[in-house]
C-alpha cells in the first residue's frame, strides 16, 4: 500500500444484497453521475486479487474499509465508512464464505404516489396498511417510507476480506492506514 491514500466517505452508506450467487457489498450514493464518474475514474483499475475489504467492530458499530493496488498508481481512491451494526451486517458477517462482489448503486426515497400498494414501507408493512400512521397492530411507524436500489451491473470480486477488532489493526496495513488518517491524526 502506497503511504498515501485519498480516503472518500462521502457516500451514503452500504447495502449487503444477494445478487448473482454471491453476497454483494453496495456503497450508496445519490447522484448517479457522481457514482458511475467515481467508479471509471478509481475503482475500474482496481486489481481484483488486491482488494482488501476491511472491517473494524467497535461496539455498535464499525468501520467498513475498502482499497486495492491500482493499475494506475498515481490515480487512486479508498473508502471508508463508520456505520452502525446492522442486521444486513451481521448476515453477511456470517455468511460470506470469504468472497463477495463489490459494486455501487443508486439509493433513492420514493413518495407514497410514486409506489405500487404492495411496496414495503421501512417498518415492513405494505403501502396499503398505512393511512399516515401504520394501521398494523403495534407499529409505531407514523408515515409511508420506501426507497429504491438500483445496482450498477459493473462489479469488482473481492477475495481478502477480514473481520477485526481494533487492537488488531496494527498488523494490517489498510486499516492501520484508514485510521492513522481519519481518527488518530486529529486527536494526536
Ligand atoms: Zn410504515
Ligand atoms: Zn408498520
Amino acid at each position: 500500500m502506497p503511504s498515501k491514500i485519498n480516503w472518500n466517505e462521502d457516500f451514503l452508506g452500504v447495502a449487503y444484497r444477494y445478487f448473482d450467487l454471491r453476497m454483494n457489498v453496495i456503497p450508496l450514493f445519490y447522484d448517479r453521475k457522481k457514482a458511475t464518474d467515481i467508479w471509471s475514474e478509481y475503482v475500474h483499475w482496481w486489481t481484483d486479487h488486491d482488494i482488501k475489504l476491511r472491517f473494524v467492530e467497535s461496539d455498535d458499530k464499525y468501520w467498513f474499509v475498502i482499497a486495492s493496488e491500482t493499475k494506475r498508481p498515481d490515480h487512486n481512491m479508498a473508502f471508508f465508512k463508520i456505520l452502525p451494526k446492522s442486521e444486513n451486517y451481521t448476515r453477511f458477517k456470517k455468511g460470506h464464505l470469504g468472497e463477495a462482489y463489490f459494486r455501487f448503486a443508486t439509493y433513492s426515497e420514493k413518495q407514497e404516489n410514486e409506489v405500487k400498494d404492495n411496496a414495503v414501507c421501512q417498518c415492513t408493512h405494505e403501502k396499503e396498511d398505512h393511512d399516515d400512521n401504520c394501521q398494523i397492530d403495534g407499529c409505531k411507524c407514523e408515515k409511508f417510507q420506501t426507497f429504491e436500489l438500483r445496482i450498477f451491473k459493473k462489479k469488482k470480486t473481492i477475495t481478502d476480506i477480514k473481520f477485526l477488532e481494533e487492537q488488531d489493526i496494527k498488523n494490517d496495513s489498510v486499516s492501520w492506514n484508514c485510521f492513522y488518517v481519519n481518527k488518530f491524526k486529529n486527536s494526536i
